[in-house]
């Protein structure tokens, strides 16, 4: 066996595991063992990276051994049970004291139980959500560990030396304990499904409601990505819209079929917030038209069912397009106020301290839903860290404040044209219920006392209460 000269490790050679082992055999002072469970994706590393002095193992055992101690091996298979196996194979042969990181998209409760489970064995085991795709894996992601504090210090360093940097700071930071970086890893991929859904409908919005083609679209969008919307998706987004189909010549948008696929993170997120009654309705509108998308049967028979007689009627197509963003924006505030709140529910659910500020800090850089607009959250938790809803912090009420009247018209013109806006309605009717002095919840209650006798609460003294409903027989 191999003299121990490595300080990390990595199992799993597919696509995001040989770009982590380069980056991290990129970084001063890291010797990197690496291991795949067939060793051709090895070997293939191995002969296309010289450069990077990787020691292969052909073996668990071997790759045990080629590891400092405490070793850290990071892995990065198929979520699931691919997970599960490696997990049990590196177990039998490190030690306690040892540093198990799972980089993969596991659910976070799958974590839980792998912590808790590890642990018992006397190793450490870190949950790791790792966002930024190939790309990031390579050249820097956003990463967000949880796991025990002893872990986060051996890990710490060499998490910050791969990580992207924002600012000036890497994107990385110690989430929480057991399962709460893949929790927090979850909730960024719920928000980018929300995300890519306005921006989507923005876009659909000024194509139906202007005539402008896709690269003048994209003109737009580029623009507007020099403004507050400053994002890497609103960036990709001005490129996608650009991209002219080889074959056709048409916009390569155009070309493409219009069903939305998915990994399954957007529902995860949605089912978990379902559970912790948090209404991320943003991002369930943004699953739910994917999932309605993907439905061709069902949308060829209703293509004959009818709209409205006029389509959308542009007067001013610059004051609307104006009108589009602003809704854009002040959509995007809302997902973003929903996704902070799942995150501190799921904080209390399952006693994670997550500061979430640090949680805004690291999404700046490496991952997908990298913006600009994440400072202004990092601010907002700074200036107020027991902040009930991110909405209601002084810069975002302002910008909404100085938005919602372009986003109701925004809204109301797609409903008058039959154009589907679920997102941007769907956070304005959140916005529009969070403001409210008195919602029809009260109507609600005396339905369920009249049913069920569920009891309700009365606004001028406190007690339970329940009527003697004429129905009551
Ligand atoms: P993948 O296609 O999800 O998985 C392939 C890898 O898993 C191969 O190395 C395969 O080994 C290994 N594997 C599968 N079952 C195994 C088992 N029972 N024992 C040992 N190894 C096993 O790979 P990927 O696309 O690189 O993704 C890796 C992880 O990163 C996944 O969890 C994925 O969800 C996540 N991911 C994240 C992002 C992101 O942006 N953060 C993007 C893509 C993927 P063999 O070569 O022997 O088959």
């Amino acid at each position: 066996s191999q003299e121990a000269q490595a300080n990390i490790g990595v199992v799993g050679l597919a696509v995001m595991g040989s770009n982590l082992a380069r980056n991290l055999a990129s970084r001063e002072g890291n010797t990197v063992a690496i291991f795949n469970r067939s060793y051709e994706k090895t070997q293939t590393l191995l002969d296309e990276h010289p450069e990077a002095g990787f020691l292969p193992a052909a073996s668990y055992r071997e790759f045990a051994d080629t590891l400092q101690k405490p070793r850290t091996a990071i892995i990065m298979v198929q979520a699931g049970k691919g997970t599960d196996a490696v997990i049990d194979a590196l177990v039998e042969v490190f030690e306690p004291g040892d540093i198990i990181v799972d980089g993969g998209n596991a659910l976070f409760t799958d974590t839980i139980r792998r912590e808790k489970a590890v642990r018992e064995t006397g190793i450490n085991f870190v949950g790791a959500g790792i966002s930024g795709g190939e790309e990031g894996a390579l050249n820097g992601p956003s990463i967000m560990p949880g796991g025990s504090d002893e872990s986060w210090v051996t890990l710490g360093p060499i998490l910050k030396s791969i990580a992207a940097v924002a600012e000036g700071e890497p994107c990385v930071t110690h989430v929480g304990h057991d399962g709460a970086g893949h929790f927090v890893k979850m909730i960024h991929n719920g928000i980018e499904y929300a995300d890519m859904q306005l921006i989507a409908e923005a876009y659909d919005l000024i194509r139906r409601g202007t005539g402008k083609s896709p690269a003048e679209i994209a003109d737009i969008f580029a623009e507007w990505n020099r403004g507050e919307l400053e994002s890497y998706l609103i960036e990709i987004t001005a490129e996608v819209l650009r991209q002219v189909d080889a074959e056709t010549g048409a916009p390569l948008v155009d070309v493409i079929l219009d069903q939305a696929g998915s990994k399954g993170t957007g529902v995860w997120t949605v089912q978990t917030s379902l559970d912790l009654g948090i209404p991320v309705s943003g991002i369930a509108e943004a699953v739910f038209a994917r999932s309605l998308s993907s439905k061709p049967a069902q949308r060829a028979a209703a293509r004959s069912l009818p709209g409205p007689d006029e389509g959308l009627v542009v007067a001013d197509a610059d004051a609307f397009i104006e009108d589009v963003r602003q809704a854009l924006y002040a959509s995007k505030i809302i997902a973003y106020s929903q996704g902070f709140d799942a995150i501190v529910a799921g904080a209390e659910q399952y006693g994670w301290d997550i500061k979430k500020g640090d949680i805004a800090a690291i999404w700046r850089g490496g991952c997908i839903i990298r913006a600009q607009f994440l400072n202004r959250i990092t601010e907002a938790y700074a200036a107020d860290p027991g902040l009930v809803a991110l909405v209601t912090a002084p810069y975002f009420a302002d910008a909404v404040a100085r938005t919602q009247q372009a986003w109701r018209r925004v809204v109301v013109a797609a409903a008058q044209a039959g154009i589907p806006s679920p997102a941007f309605s769907s956070s304005l009717a959140y916005y529009d219920g969070l403001r409210a002095d008195r919602l029809p919840a009260a109507l609600v209650q005396g339905q369920r006392d009249f049913f069920g006798a569920h009891t309700y609460k009365r606004v001028d003294r406190d007690g339970t209460f329940h009527t003697l409903w004429s129905g009551d027989r």
